[in-house]
């Protein structure tokens, strides 16, 4: 089991004016120096965000930290699992907090250890004579990070999942991906599969998780019946609406919307591949993004050449990543200024060493 620190009992009232929040976590900051590198994830608040010493997706974050030698204390801007996965790769005198322990992920909380092995269990029974290749996004548990370590298969990233899913195809008969269902169709079509292509276990289905034995049988890729409550809200008619308000607009989705809208957008890449993109756009551009509120609004903020938005200017922003709040960031530097070493993500050395093995096949794929 991944455990935990003491709770977060947040002293620091949400009342307190930003000014005088912004002074005290910036002196509390100051005084820990270089003992500590704080990692800020892409769709933090930005009240947060400009305490961050690097800034990325998740997995370049749990590098960065662990390459950050001179630090004992790795603070994570973002949610749960990525902080678990902060700890997996950390140093062995680095310790990992995290300013909310309630931030956890939709996506990564649609598959846990027991429903994974349950299906485990069911699918490999009734496919002998198949290798099955377990393969986990970054957004999951450390646990199941670790399974797959343990069962020959390994972790992908949105921006390597093609080529993790190619490798599997090559050592197994068929991949079974969790936990999430939209990223691994799309990486199915960009692979070469059908769109029809692939059978989906739902988990709250006892049996073979829903799925017809004779096509599971038949079939090359099982997926999860998962999905990020964010990239889902995208939807092909928001995409119609744009083009009709703007006919020049270039469409750029991320990975975890849903197939039909991926197929309508004129791109669909990981967050680093969608900064990208911004980036390379000429002055001028019309680019609508599909994924995560604050970052399309920071990638709007740094372009100012450029109109950017969102392709649903209504959203909510990720709650839980949003939980990490300039209060708690707050509180959080101040406790490890005074000493207290408060909110630790300490993910056990067995679930730790075999999600090391899990990470280290996506890094030899490269
Ligand atoms: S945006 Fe989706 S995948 Fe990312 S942290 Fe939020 S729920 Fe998880």
């Amino acid at each position: 089991m991944s455990t935990v620190g003491p709770a977060c009992a947040i002293p620091v009232p949400e009342d307190v004016p930003t000014p005088e929040l912004l002074e005290r976590a910036w002196a509390a900051r100051a005084a820990l120096g270089d003992r500590l590198v704080i990692l800020g994830h892409h769709y933090q608040k930005h009240e947060v965000m400009d305490f961050a010493d690097i800034t990325g997706d998740s997995f370049l974050l749990a590098q960065r930290g662990a390459a950050a030698t001179q630090a004992d204390l790795i603070l994570f801007l973002g949610v749960y699992f990525m902080a678990e996965s902060a700890d997996i790769l950390s140093q062995p005198h680095q310790t990992v907090v995290l300013p909310d322990l309630g931030a956890g992920c939709h996506l990564a909380e649609c598959a846990d250890i027991f429903t994974v092995r349950d299906a485990w269990a069911q699918m490999t029974a009734a496919l002998p004579g198949k290798r099955v290749i377990p393969l986990t996004y970054m957004n999951s548990g450390a646990d199941l990070k670790a399974f797959v370590g343990e069962h020959g298969g390994a972790v992908c990233t949105s921006g390597n999942a093609e080529r993790a899913f190619r490798w599997a195809l090559s050592e197994g008969d068929a991949v079974f991906f969790f936990p999430d269902e939209h990223l691994g169709r799309n990486t199915g079509v960009r692979i070469g599969m059908p769109e029809d292509h692939g059978v989906v276990w739902d988990p709250r289905v006892a049996e073979l998780g829903g799925a017809d034995p004779a096509r599971l049988a038949g079939t090359r890729l099982i997926l999860w019946k998962g999905f990020c409550n964010v990239h889902t809200t995208f939807t092909v008619r928001q995409i119609e609406e744009a083009r009709a308000a703007d006919p020049g607009v270039r469409v750029i989705v991320h990975p975890e919307c849903p197939r039909p809208v991926g197929a309508a957008a004129d791109e669909d890449g990981s967050t680093e591949y969608i900064i990208r993109r911004c980036e390379e756009l000429p002055a001028g551009s019309s680019i609508v993004i599909g994924t995560d509120w604050n970052l399309v609004d920071r990638l709007r903020l740094r372009h100012p050449d450029k109109a950017i938005r969102c392709l649903n200017e209504h959203i909510c922003p990720c709650v839980t990543m949003n939980r990490i709040t300039l209060p708690k960031l707050t509180w959080c530097l101040e406790s490890l200024a005074a000493g207290e070493i408060v909110n630790v993500v300490d993910v056990d050395d067995d679930m730790k060493r075999w999600a090391r093995v899990a990470l280290d096949r996506m890094l030899a794929l490269a």
